[in-house]
């Protein structure tokens, strides 16, 4: 037992339950993030079928409506996320977003970057480069951190692949949780900007990493500023897209 996990037992992030004690091994690897119970949720989750293309989540490159019309036609997930009610899918999202407990991003990572090695081994070149789409500074003022930074830098860790903050948030926007699709898209215009620090990325594969894609109006928009700088190509990946992307499609129809 690590000596802090007898001062401080470790709960699931679904469910509060303490947990046993794992090895050092598995806690590098984010395992002991979940209970069996909420562990089994999330591989359900993972198992849930496209509403599109009727693969497994988990095998699904099914990107949004707003970022096929922009000829993004691929987005990797793990799984989809429906907002309600509760589950291990929303905790997970809830503790990378809002608590310390960095158990979530390591398990995150792990479960990331199996699907985006094997997507880059058939269709992308060797110079990867891994990236985030970066937080609302509110969010950054709030929580202290950037989450979905965090869990790109994770990625790199277990990836190998180097990490490089590529983009800059030059304006905060409105929180896009209560926008519609077309709100969302003008929400985020201009809101981007490649840093001028970070590394050339012309000619390179760029994984951009983000946590929940809804309508993808933001990672959308981070990709047409990557796109300036000239990338070979632009690898889109999420923890969860929101399901409510296909049911507005089918309501178009
Ligand atoms: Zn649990
Ligand atoms: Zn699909």
């Amino acid at each position: 037992m690590r000596f802090l996990d007898f001062l401080f037992p470790p709960k699931c992030i679904g469910c509060g339950e303490v947990l046993e004690s794992a090895s050092k091994l598995i806690h590098e690897k984010g395992g002991d993030a979940f209970c069996p119970s909420c562990r089994a949720e999330w591989e359900m989750a993972k198992l849930s079928q496209c509403a599109r293309c009727r693969l497994p989540m988990i095998d699904c490159r099914c990107s949004s409506n707003m970022m096929r019309r922009n000829g993004n036609n691929v987005l990797l997930k793990l799984c989809s996320y429906k907002g309600e009610p509760m589950g291990a899918v929303k905790r997970l999202i809830f503790a990378l977003k809002r608590s310390a407990d960095r158990r979530a991003e390591r398990f995150a990572a792990y479960q990331l970057h199996m699907p985006i090695m094997k997507y880059a081994s058939i269709y992308l070149g060797a110079d990867l480069i891994i990236t985030n789409v970066p937080r609302r500074e509110r969010g950054i003022i709030n929580f202290g951190y950037d989450h979905a930074a965090f869990l790109a830098k994770n990625l790199s860790k277990i990836t190998h692949i180097p990490y490089e903050p590529l983009l800059l948030r030059e304006i905060d926007g409105k929180e896009q949780k209560n926008l519609d699709e077309e709100a969302r898209r003008r929400n985020v215009k201009g809101v981007f900007s490649l840093n001028k620090k970070a590394a050339s990325i012309k000619g390179r594969c760029i994984i951009l990493v983000d946590d929940v894609v809804t309508t993808g109006a933001s990672i959308n928009e981070c990709i047409s500023v990557l796109k300036d700088a000239e990338p070979a190509a632009i690898l889109p990946v999420c923890i969860a897209q929101n399901a409510r992307i296909f049911t507005e499609e089918d309501k178009d129809k």
